[in-house]
């Protein structure tokens, strides 16, 4: 969430720069946690597609308690990293993107789809995971049949870390977008879980295609044990469905509270308005001047690696 974001956005947006999360996606994943307790007992979690790291820090923070300082949402256990130096990291996030760092979870840069990603995670978390989640989106190019198919790929390849490191009886929450097929994403994942849901957080704009399954009680394919990092026959043969079902919706997140879709006024302090015209008149109608101007918050954790740095850089080089 940069400067060059509007402030008077959604107020999910607002909130999340007031409460310091690094993106306002953290709301879905509170919300998912309170209607489905996904974090219930959880020790260990594998955040993927986890840039910025909104996630993480709820993870963080649900896992491993608020930071002792005063640096709002930032992370959990600051410092003693989820317990002493010898213990293994317990939340691990993973993006194609850099991630500035979060008390108490370890960043690995790589690709969900690539193995060799998936043996770092494994060596990392040193045994296998109580939940797995996924908010990873593709770069969307508008054609939504084909954004639905690159993002349940990537559900996919998500699916294939659970077959990994999730325990028999973990948990998994991915991203997906509704659309024809999501009947059928449904049904696949009812061969690998016990429960499944398909659910829209109230952070998630009712006008988004987004929605977020919700597995429960994982029920590992017979082979997904073995040594092999490559995504196994059983698990591919597991999501061969011939005739899709209809996958049940919940709806959750305080219904009656605040609309991801509306603008709301702001709580702003109120400030004298001051611009003059070239003639020394006020340049603002009554109204106008009487409205309190918004403050504008500043993002909470700078982009890591933004593209105008690598842009600036070739201009540069040109001259
Ligand atoms: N959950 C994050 C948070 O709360 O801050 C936001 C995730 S953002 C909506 C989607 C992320 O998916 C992007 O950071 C993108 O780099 C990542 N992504 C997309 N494809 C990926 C892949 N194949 N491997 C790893 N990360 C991927």
């Amino acid at each position: 969430m940069g400067r060059a974001s509007k402030d008077k956005r959604d107020v999910y947006y607002r909130r999340a720069k007031e409460e310091g999360w690094r993106a306002r996606s953290a709301y879905k994943l509170l919300q998912l946690d309170d209607e489905f307790g996904i974090l219930h007992n959880v020790e260990r979690v594998v955040d993927l597609c986890a840039a910025p790291g909104s996630w993480s820090q709820v993870l963080s923070r649900r896992l491993l308690g608020p930071a002792p300082s005063a640096s709002g949402a930032q992370g959990g256990v600051a410092g003693s990293a989820a317990g002493a130096a010898s213990e293994r990291p317990r939340i691990v996030a993973v993006d194609l993107q850099p991630m500035a760092p979060i008390a108490g979870v370890k960043c690995v840069q790589g690709d969900i789809t690539d193995p060799t990603t998936l043996d770092a995670v494994k060596d990392i978390l040193g045994a296998q995971a109580d939940a797995v989640v996924c908010d990873g989106a593709p770069d969307v190019t508008g054609l939504h049949d084909f954004d639905e198919y690159v993002q349940a790929q990537l559900v996919v390849a998500a699916l294939g870390v659970c077959a990994r490191v999730l325990r028999p009886g973990g948990c998994f929450v991915a991203k997906v977008f509704r659309g024809p097929e999501s009947g059928l994403l449904w049904e696949q994942m009812r061969v690998l879980f016990h429960d499944v849901h398909l659910a829209k957080p109230r952070a998630s704009r009712g006008s988004s295609v987004e929605a977020f399954v919700v597995a429960r009680d994982f029920r590992p394919p017979p082979s997904s044990s073995s040594g092999d990092s490559r995504v196994n026959d059983p698990l591919i043969d597991a999501l061969a469905i011939e005739q899709p079902r209809a996958a049940p919706f919940v709806a959750c997140g305080d219904l009656s509270g605040w609309d991801a879709d509306r603008s709301y006024d702001l709580e702003v302090p109120e400030q004298a308005p001051t611009s003059m015209d070239e003639d020394g008149d006020p340049s603002q109608t009554p109204d106008e001047m009487r409205r309190p101007k918004p403050v504008v918050l500043a993002p909470v954790q700078e982009p890591t690696a933004p593209a105008y740095l690598a842009a600036l850089a070739r201009r540069r080089a040109k001259h």
